[in-house]
């Protein structure tokens, strides 16, 4: 049987390619790919960069395409077959995965070039290459000792069953909690479309009558924001914040503990002083300490905001209500009465000027003016759904410069949320320079029979975000495709897309698309004021609670946990600085902080706002020279988004911007700097 995703291709031969493909393009995939391995081991020449470190690099690439198809598409246009599919592969994925880590002669050969790194005359792309290889492995315990070999192991498959049970016992929490309500006069206050889910979601539980709330997000946050009723308010409130935290079977103390203890094991078991330090060396931050000067430098400067907000809030619920101390489960209901009477602002007044079409037209011209760049909307490019845009897409001189494929609106077979990806990356080779094919997949409001799709403008900052990590792709300009495009450092990555973002603020660029569907007429300049304003809402208690996630997350990972034994006093103690509400004794945050104690943030909470001061200055700069600067654009496409992650990012950032990142343009943007 022929396979069409054995065969060279360029394109994605979507249209050709049958579920059962996969499985065996897959398996010989990694045959050749571990063929390729055993060539480089094998090798009895004296091992150089070009055929050690070169040669994996460019090893697998087959591999590499068919699980970029294969996962795209279980992503975007997925069905239980490949459900299921996916369910059989990934364990052969990742047992290679292993198995290459593991490699004592492959990791020897490399480990000789690493030693000799001074005297090979590499370019800086090179050395990049030979120092990410290396720690693929030496950060995996390729130079301990036996011994320390097999407690690594331990640690670590101790460590993911920990992460595991914490999932569960969150998830199971989470479940558990079912509060039915049978007097409507208990809903006051939500919308008629929240309204409607909760007695759905009772009819569907098995309930005769009423509404089932629950601590799933479409429940729980529309409650809370509208829910007049204070008392459930506060219930709902504290079975939230009290998620694995009742001493019972489901407890996470004990395990957090545990996961804070073998982390730091781990870390000092390969040489360094916490986990911190082991996660940072692999960022733009570095170190612990530039996380905490730079976390408690935004602390310093946007508490006077945060507090004067707090004041403003706790007055304006005591106006309307008579609450004399406002308490956690006020915040987001009077902040949300608060916002609709400074700004009363909606999604459906400004939709109109935001139709999908004249969106995509708006980003495209901005991309033009920045970076001279030209989307072609072409029909003879294979795809995976009709509702897929594909365009070919050339620079000023007619280069072809990528293909772009882009795919917005919800379907059965698509997962949520917002991306973008790749189906080919961008590498050089032999003197050619492979360009590469990026994809940006969404889930916007679809159009009707009467309406054309009308974004919200949420929906517009989520296109420009996700097109300008397309860009990130699309310009990439490097020589080895593991350092190409958006393969950069964690804390590094969503500057080019949440640069974009702010265009979306901007009059110079809104009257490029902003135009009413039916009229014409472009957005007046009072609403993208009051946009503008808007976004700022509340903006230093914002900032105040993401400052304590992060201050919470370096306080387990920053210093030897051997001395905690409370996990509820430890985090009253990482708190103190950034308390607002007053603390209740039945609640505990890392009991329930998935982000860091089950996924992949731990060290890394701090980069949400990192990415934010980044955006921010980057961004001043434009403000400052013209938004629509070229020289301006062409250093950030020449210094920035065409180097991926080829050097050290802090480098390559003061080269576009002539200086370091400081905190003063977000402070400035956010309107924390005001007086008063
Ligand atoms: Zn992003």
């Amino acid at each position: 049987m022929s396979n069409p995703l054995l065969e060279e291709f360029d394109l994605a031969p979507f249209s050709k390619i049958k579920n059962a493909h996969f499985k065996p393009a897959f398996l010989k995939g990694i045959e050749d790919a571990r063929a390729e391995i055993n060539a480089i081991t094998s090798n009895t020449e004296v091992p150089t960069f070009e055929n050690t470190i070169e040669a994996l690099e460019f090893s697998g690439q087959q591999l590499d395409r068919i699980s970029s198809v294969f996962f795209n598409l279980n992503s975007a246009e997925t069905n239980e077959e490949i459900q299921k599919i996916a369910q059989e592969v990934s364990p052969l994925l990742s047992e290679f995965g292993n198995d290459i880590t593991l490699n004592e002669d492959l990791f020897t050969k490399i480990k000789t070039i690493y030693d000799q790194k001074g005297d090979l005359n590499l370019s800086v792309e090179q050395q990049t290459l030979l120092d990410k290889k290396y720690k693929s492995f030496s950060r995996n315990g390729a130079n301990l000792s036996e011994d320390k070999k097999k407690r690594l192991r331990e640690i670590d498959a101790e460590s993911s069953k920990l992460k595991l049970k914490f999932g569960e016992n969150v998830l199971a929490e989470t479940n558990k909690f079912q509060k039915h309500i049978t007097n409507e006069a208990d809903l006051d206050g939500l919308p008629e479309g929240a309204k409607e889910a909760a007695a759905q979601l009772a009819k569907s539980k098995g309930k005769d009558t009423g509404w089932l709330l629950t601590l799933d997000y479409p429940s729980y946050i529309p409650f809370m924001k509208y829910a007049k009723n204070r008392a459930l308010r506060k219930e709902l409130s504290l079975a939230f914040g009290s998620k694995a935290f009742k001493g019972d079977n489901l407890d996470n103390q004990e395990i957090v503990l545990k996961i804070a203890n073998l982390r730091h094991e781990r870390a000092t078991l390969l040489g360094y002083k916490t986990h911190a330090h082991f996660v940072l060396e692999e960022r733009m931050a570095e170190t612990p300490e530039k996380v905490y000067s730079f976390l408690n430098e935004l602390l310093e400067k946007a508490k006077p905001a945060a507090e004067r907000e707090f004041k403003q809030l706790e007055d304006f619920a005591k106006d309307v209500d008579g609450i004399d101390q406002l308490q956690k489960w006020d915040g987001s209901y009077y902040a949300e009465k608060l916002k609709q009477k400074m700004f009363s602002l909606d999604d459906e007044q400004l939709k109109p000027y935001f139709k999908l079409e004249n969106v995509i037209d708006g980003v495209f011209k901005v991309a033009q003016k920045l970076f001279g760049l030209q989307f072609e909307e072409v029909s003879d490019i294979d795809k995976y759904h009709e509702e897929v845009k594909t365009y070919r897409v050339y620079d000023l001189e007619k280069n072809f410069i990528a293909i772009f494929y882009a795919d917005f609106h919800p379907r059965p077979g698509k997962r949520g949320g917002a991306w973008m990806t790749s189906f080919k990356s961008q590498y050089q080779k032999n003197g050619v320079n492979v360009r590469p094919h990026i994809s940006n997949v969404c889930n916007f409001t679809p159009s009707t029979e009467t309406k054309p799709s009308l974004l919200t403008f949420n929906e517009v900052t989520t296109l420009f975000h996700e097109f300008g990590h397309g860009l990130h792709g699309m310009l990439a300009n490097t020589t080895y495709p593991s350092l190409s495009g958006t393969s950069v450092y964690w804390d590094f990555v969503e500057l080019p897309s949440q640069v974009m973002e702010n265009w979306c603020y901007e009059k110079e660029a809104l009257e490029l698309f902003a135009k009413h569907y039916k009229t014409g007429a472009v957005i007046p300049m009072e609403l993208v004021q009051k946009i503008k304003e808007s976004a700022t809402f509340q903006e230093g208690m914002a900032t105040l609670r993401q400052l304590s996630f992060g201050l919470l997350d370096m306080s387990w990972h920053g210093a030897n946990p051997k001395g905690i034994t409370d996990v509820k006093e430890h985090e009253v103690k990482a708190f103190a600085g950034t308390n607002l509400y007053p603390d209740t004794t039945e609640t505990c945050m890392s009991t329930a902080f998935a982000h860091i104690f089950q996924g992949g943030y731990s060290s890394g909470y701090y980069s949400y706002k990192w990415a934010e001061v980044l955006d921010a200055d980057a961004f001043a700069y434009f403000k400052e020279k013209g938004i629509f600067n070229k020289q301006v654009a062409t250093k950030f496409k020449e210094y920035v988004l065409s180097k991926g992650g080829t050097e050290n990012p802090m480098v390559l950032y003061k080269r576009f911007r002539g200086a370091e990142p400081k905190v003063e343009a977000l402070l400035e943007r956010a309107g924390l700097l005001k007086v008063g």
